[in-house]
């Protein structure tokens, strides 16, 4: 299946642009589609056949997957908690996307489909203290998740199951846990805390403006992916026989103040913070558990949050100091 094509789908955003890179090395033929203008994207390989398409649109969800075998489904018109929270019609309307790329998806003939959902699926009453249970699959359910974004999510794996129950398409469906590293937005208001705190740290070594604002009272925990197990744990995710949704995250837990320590650590600055408690913070704790993932890959998100925020923050350290 060598010359076999490969859409990718959100192509010019974040994991998209990283997923591409991968399939390209591996010899693989990529369709790489974003509905931003190819300027925007992060990343844009020459070696693929891109092209710029509204997906939310069914006639150009059918002129994606033409020929294809298998695809890719990350586009979505998303953000990290300030974006989320703000603009959850907008979330919401993401099930456009699914909707028509898997229709097309079914009447092409394609053979196995991935779909990016999120830890945003999981149950809110789940999440309510910092010392939170590590989320296992089956905790989506009662559903009661992010609203907005988490709904729309949610719903999208079940149709991808039910397109996979009714319909035969394989489908393949990654819950991803914060995901962070190069080549993803990091300012403008759609990014997520890594980057955001990264930014905020290099602002103020540059200025020498020594303080920074932090969302919440920063007792907040999370778990921090860096980008590279994202991809090997989505790969090994589409080439696998599981057909249920599973997480890919890291499970080493961090407060949000934790993460700025470290980010200060990296920098070489200590910095006077001041909490923000009216901004957006999202649930008081999210954790990854890995049980499952371990059982069906045997492999799990291994890289340290410190190795890959180093990344992170060298990455966000040159887009800032070329201004
Ligand atoms: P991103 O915003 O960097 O990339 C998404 C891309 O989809 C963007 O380039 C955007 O232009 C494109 N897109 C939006 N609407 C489109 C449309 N109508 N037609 C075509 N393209 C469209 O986001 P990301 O971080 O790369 O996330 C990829 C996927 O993974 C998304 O589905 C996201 O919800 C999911 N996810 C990401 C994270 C994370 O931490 N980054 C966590 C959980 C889930």
């Amino acid at each position: 299946m060598a010359d076999a094509i490969v859409v990718v789908t959100g192509a010019g955003g974040f994991i998209g642009g990283h997923l591409v890179r991968e399939l390209l090395s591996a010899g693989q033929r990529v369709r790489a589609i974003d509905v931003k203008p190819p300027a925007e994207w992060f990343q844009r390989f020459d070696q693929a056949d891109n092209r710029v398409l509204d997906l939310r649109e069914l006639p150009n969800c059918r002129a994606a997957v033409a020929d294809a075998h298998a695809v890719w489904n990350l586009a979505s018109d998303m953000g990290g908690m300030g974006f989320i929270e703000n603009n959850k019609a907008l979330c919401m309307l993401s099930v456009l996307i699914n909707t028509h790329m898997l229709l097309a998806a079914r009447e092409a003939g394609v053979e196995r489909y991935f779909y990016s959902s999120s830890a945003c699926v999981y149950a809110a009453d789940k999440q309510q203290t910092a010392d939170v249970q590590p989320l296992r699959e089956e905790d989506a359910y009662p559903a009661m998740p992010e609203d907005g974004y988490g709904w729309e999510k949610l719903f999208s794996e079940r149709m991808c199951h039910h397109f996979l129950k009714d319909f035969g398409l394989q489908t393949r469906v990654a819950r991803y846990h914060n995901v962070h590293g190069p080549h993803g937005t990091w300012e403008g208001g759609r990014e997520k805390a890594p980057a955001a705190i990264c930014r905020k740290v290099i602002e103020a070594k540059l200025s020498g403006r020594l303080e920074i604002e932090i969302w919440g009272d920063g007792t907040q925990t999370r778990s921090f992916q860096y980008i590279d197990d994202c991809i090997t744990g989505s790969r090994m995710l589409m080439a696998s026989d599981y057909a249920g949704p599973l997480n890919i995250g890291s499970n080493e837990l961090v407060t949000i103040n934790q993460l700025v320590d470290l980010a200060e650590e990296i920098a070489g600055v200590r910095l006077k913070r001041r909490h923000n408690l009216h901004a957006p913070r999202g649930v008081a704790g999210r954790n990854s558990d890995n049980t499952r993932i371990l059982q069906v890959l045997g492999w799990a998100p291994s890289i340290p949050l410190r190795i890959g925020l180093e990344r992170t923050y060298a990455w966000i350290y040159d887009q800032l100091s070329r201004r």
